[in-house]
C-alpha cells in the first residue's frame, strides 16, 4: 500500500445479498458512520429512521460510532445492506486507533490521533474535515476515513488545507443531521448549503509531508527516528513529546528550549501560541498544520542533532521532561546524560482576584465560541 494513495480499505462493490430497495457500494477509503448516512439518504429516509429500525432502542448518533471497541452491531447493518462485516469493520478507525496507541480500545477521554467529535446527545463540536474538491470530484460526494485523523490537515490531491467546519455559517460537519430534503451528504445540516461550494487555504508543504511520513508509519507498523526503528505507537509518542515541546516554545519563546529548538528547525520560532489551549484533536486543521510542520523539521532533524542542540543552549533533564514522567525511547538516553537541575516554582495558595491578561481571555473566549458554534 502506498502511503500517498491513502489506501486504508478497498471499499465493497458486492451488493448481491443486499435486502434494501437501494443498494450502495462502500467508497474506497469511505468513512463507516458517513456511509451509513449516504445509504439512509439514497433509500429516501434520514439517518435516524434507518438506525432506530437497525438498533430499536439504542441511540448511535450519541456515540463515536467508528471508534466503537464492540463491532458486534454491524451485524444487521451487514445483512440488510449486503456489505460484509470485516469490509464495515475496515471502514471504522479500529485499525489506525491499533497502530498509533498500541489497543483499539476506545479511551474515556479524547483519543490521541483522532479528531474528537465533542457529542452532546446528537449534536456535535467538531471532529469531521473534507475537501470542496474531492466533494465536486465524486459521482456522490462521500467523507474518507483520513478526514477524522488529526494528523490529516491538508488534501494532497488538491493541494489545499482541508476544513473542519461549514464555510457559509460556521458549524461543525454533522451528516447525520440532514434530512431526506438533502440529496448527499456534502450539505450543511445547519445552514443547508454545499460544502462543495467552500474555499480553502492553501497546503503548507511540510503538513502534507508529515501526513505521508506519518500515514507510511501506520501503514507499516514500524517509524524511523535518526538510525532507530520503532513500532508505529512508539514513533507516534516521540511526535507527541514534540508536540508538547513546541506548545511550551510558544508559552516561553525566549526560552533557552526555545533557541534550542529554532536552532534545529528555524520553523519553530514562528509558531504562535493556539489560542484556544485545546488538546491537539480539538484544534482546526491550519493550527494543527502549522504545528505539524515544525515537528516534520524535528524528526527529520533526527537525535544526533536534537542532542548537538540540547548541549549547546545548556539545556537540562528537567526542562526536556516539563511535565511528563518519562521521556519517550530513544529521546530519553539522550536526555538523561544531561544535567538533571531540577527548576523550583514558587506557587501561592491564594486566588488572585486581578484581572486576567489578554492571551488568557482570549483562550477562554474561543473555548465558548467551539461550544456554542457547535
Ligand atoms: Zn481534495
Ligand atoms: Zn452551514
Amino acid at each position: 500500500m502506498h502511503p500517498t494513495h491513502y489506501s486504508w480499505h478497498a471499499g465493497e462493490n458486492s451488493l448481491g445479498k443486499a435486502i434494501w430497495p437501494v443498494p450502495l457500494a462502500l467508497s474506497p477509503d469511505e468513512l463507516l458512520s458517513t456511509w451509513i448516512v449516504r445509504l439512509a439518504l439514497a433509500n429516501g429516509c434520514e439517518p435516524l429512521v434507518l438506525t432506530g429500525f437497525l438498533w430499536p432502542g439504542w441511540r448511535p448518533w450519541t456515540i463515536d460510532l467508528d471508534r466503537a471497541s464492540d463491532f458486534s452491531y454491524l451485524e444487521p447493518l451487514s445483512k440488510y445492506s449486503g456489505i460484509r462485516i470485516g469490509s464495515l469493520v475496515a471502514a471504522s478507525l479500529r485499525a489506525v486507533a491499533r497502530a498509533t496507541t498500541g489497543t483499539s480500545k476506545k479511551p474515556n477521554t479524547t483519543g490521541p490521533w483522532i479528531l474528537s467529535l465533542g457529542t452532546r446527545n446528537r449534536k456535535r463540536l467538531g471532529g469531521l474535515q473534507y475537501c470542496s474538491y474531492c466533494f465536486n470530484g465524486d459521482a456522490t460526494p462521500f467523507y474518507r476515513l483520513q478526514w477524522r485523523l488529526a494528523w490529516h490537515t491538508c488534501c494532497p490531491n488538491h493541494q489545499v488545507i482541508l476544513n473542519d467546519r461549514c464555510f457559509w455559517c460556521r458549524a461543525a460537519i454533522e451528516p447525520h443531521r440532514l434530512t431526506t430534503r438533502n440529496s448527499n451528504t456534502a450539505y450543511c445540516a445547519r445552514c443547508g448549503d454545499n460544502h462543495g461550494d467552500s474555499l480553502h487555504l492553501r497546503a503548507v508543504s511540510s503538513a502534507m509531508a508529515f501526513q505521508s511520513l506519518a500515514d507510511a508509519v501506520v501503514c507499516s507498523g514500524v517509524g524511523r527516528y535518526g538510525p532507530v526503528l520503532m513500532t508505529a505507537c512508539e514513533w507516534f509518542i516521540v511526535v507527541r513529546y514534540f508536540l508538547m515541546l513546541l506548545r511550551c516554545t510558544t508559552r516561553h519563546p525566549n526560552s533557552n528550549l526555545t533557541k534550542c529548538l529554532v536552532s534545529i528547525h528555524s520553523q519553530v520560532g514562528t509558531l504562535k501560541s493556539t489560542m484556544s489551549g485545546l488538546p491537539f484533536e480539538l484544534l482546526p486543521p491550519f493550527e494543527r498544520a502549522q504545528m505539524l510542520c515544525c515537528v516534520y523539521g524535528l524528526v527529520q532533524a533526527g537525535p544526533k542533532e536534537l542532542k548537538a542542540a540540547m548541549i549547546s543552549w545548556g539545556l537540562t533533564s528537567a526542562t526536556m521532561m516539563q511535565d511528563w514522567p518519562s521521556v519517550p525511547y530513544p529521546i530519553n538516553e539522550l536526555v538523561n546524560a544531561l544535567p538533571s537541575r531540577r527548576r523550583t516554582r514558587k506557587r501561592s495558595g491564594k486566588c488572585s482576584q486581578k484581572p486576567k491578561p489578554p492571551q488568557v481571555v482570549m483562550r477562554m473566549w474561543a473555548k465558548l465560541c467551539r461550544k456554542n458554534y457547535g
